[in-house]
């Protein structure tokens, strides 16, 4: 077939061809002709401490040199025990268990399963049905893909889909239940949290199992954060309908939005956080959930503490290892710090850049999870048909140029919303940031020239 490549690998798309990375050293990844790629999305807002780390790597080979692999129903390891009680002490006050997957999928898949049967043996055998959000992504398993609204991702797989609910999550800058921001904050009667009550009602609360959301929104929005006030009022509808509340932190855990996770700045008790990419810093698949103390009484006096699940890489030996050297990494380069510091500062330089670009209407996030909205026309509010690819389009130029950037579009029915995030490593330094400002600068000026063709 024609553009069909000969090799053995099987990728998303079997007609794209990709440079073959070598090694990475900080920011930078490098390819086999020595061209350096600054990697200005961290990979999959995943490499939050950037590439080549010695002592990361020394404690996966040590761990596996020592014992490979132990089969967590029968036994356990140290470096387990510690990790859980290192993310444990991280997390609000009252989730302190932590189970632990490959990826962010399984992590929400967990959730959902465990959301499910601490109902099902409380005696409210009937809840089952989750509500997800249009705007938010949490996997590409059959239950966190009919939790999330990828309506691409989804499209496909319809018939399998879960029976699942949605509601449209808050994004003030293009309300999708078309309310203008001041009129609707200052009534403090909004409609992304009425509609929420709404879909219970309708449901059935009695049938109404979990509520997943991302507190900032990641690859379906481009980092958007909710409106103040937003998660109480979720909270106090999961409280009163008996709902278990999921914030899926996989993108925003470990520092990336300034905080450990970013349900401190949501003001916020989930019932469970699901995390990934970031508890490694992209060095091992690692990945899990931390539970509230409510769910654990609950598994322990109704199920006699067995949590009807599992995974024979839960809790991998190497991928814990990895953990922990690389949450002693976070530590030591005090990446709280500098993700405060340097966040606001990438978030001037990229308003500087939207005076200069008509193309950037929104630039928006927290801490170093940040994304600017791409439109055709910033005064005529003139979006980009999803047939342009622009967000795609624009990153391909930057690649070229020699930075990388984490492109979306398609939020909510695949006709809204073109993106870019930008999430470097939290290590990244002043001069790094204007790097990538500067590449993406040259981008949207050869962007320009392409459109004008
Ligand atoms: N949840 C969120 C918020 C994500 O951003 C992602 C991945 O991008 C996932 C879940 C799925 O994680 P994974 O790809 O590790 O399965």
């Amino acid at each position: 077939m024609d553009g069909i490549k000969k090799d053995y690998v099987f990728h998303r798309d079997l007609k794209k061809e990709y440079p073959i990375i070598t090694h990475g050293v900080g920011v930078y990844l490098i390819d086999e002709n020595g061209k350096k790629y600054l990697d200005a999305c961290s990979g999959a807002v995943a490499a939050n401490l950037g590439h080549g780390i010695i002592s990361i790597g020394e404690s996966m080979a040590e761990q596996a040199k020592k014992a490979a692999f132990v089969h967590t129903m029968r036994f356990e390891t140290k470096a387990l025990h510690e990790l859980a009680e290192t993310i444990g002490k991280m997390a609000p006050i009252h989730l302190n268990k932590v189970y632990f997957t490959t990826g962010g999928s399984e992590a929400n898949e967990s959730a959902l399963k465990l959301a499910r049967q601490f109902h099902r043996d409380a005696g409210r055998p009937q809840k089952h049905i989750v509500i997800g959000r249009w705007q938010s992504y949490h996997g590409n398993t059959i239950g966190s893909l009919s939790a999330g609204g990828d309506v691409k991702r989804r499209h496909a797989y319809t018939p399998n889909l879960l029976n699942y609910a949605h509601v449209y999550s808050p994004y003030c800058h293009r309300c999708p239940y078309d309310r203008q921001k001041n009129d609707c904050l200052s009534k403090q009667n909004w409609t992304c949290v009425t509609d929420i009550e709404k879909t219970i009602l309708e449901l059935g609360p009695e049938n109404v199992s979990a509520f997943i959301a991302e507190p900032i929104v990641g690859s379906q929005q481009g980092a958007v954060p909710p409106p103040p006030g937003y998660f109480e009022k979720v909270r106090e509808l999961c409280d009163r309908y008996e709902i278990v509340l999921i914030i899926d932190e996989v993108m925003t855990g470990f520092g990336r939005t300034g905080t450990n996770f970013a349900t401190e700045q949501i003001g916020i008790e989930p019932d469970i956080i699901t995390f990934g990419k970031g508890v490694s810093a992209g060095y091992a698949p690692l990945a899990g959930m931390i539970v509230h103390d409510r769910l654990i009484d609950g598994l322990i006096q109704n199920s006699d503490g067995k949590f009807i699940h599992g995974y024979t890489y839960s809790g991998h030996p190497v991928a814990v290892a990895a953990g922990l050297a690389a949450l002693e990494v976070y530590e030591q380069e005090m990446v709280l710090e500098n993700v405060k510091k340097q966040g606001p500062y990438l978030v001037n330089r990229l308003l500087e850049l939207k005076q200069k670009h008509s193309y950037i209407s929104d630039v928006r996030g927290k801490g170093l999870l940040i994304g600017i909205e791409l439109v055709k026309d910033r005064k005529h509010d003139l979006l980009f048909d999803p047939s342009e690819k622009a967000a795609e389009r624009l990153n391909g130029i930057a690649i070229e140029l020699g930075a990388v950037f984490y492109p979306g579009s398609g939020a909510i029915d695949g006709t809204k919303g073109e993106h870019l995030i930008i999430s470097p490593p939290l290590n990244v330094t002043n001069t790094e940031i204007d790097e990538i400002v500067r590449i993406l600068d040259e981008s949207f000026t050869i962007f320009k020239g392409l459109l004008r063709k």
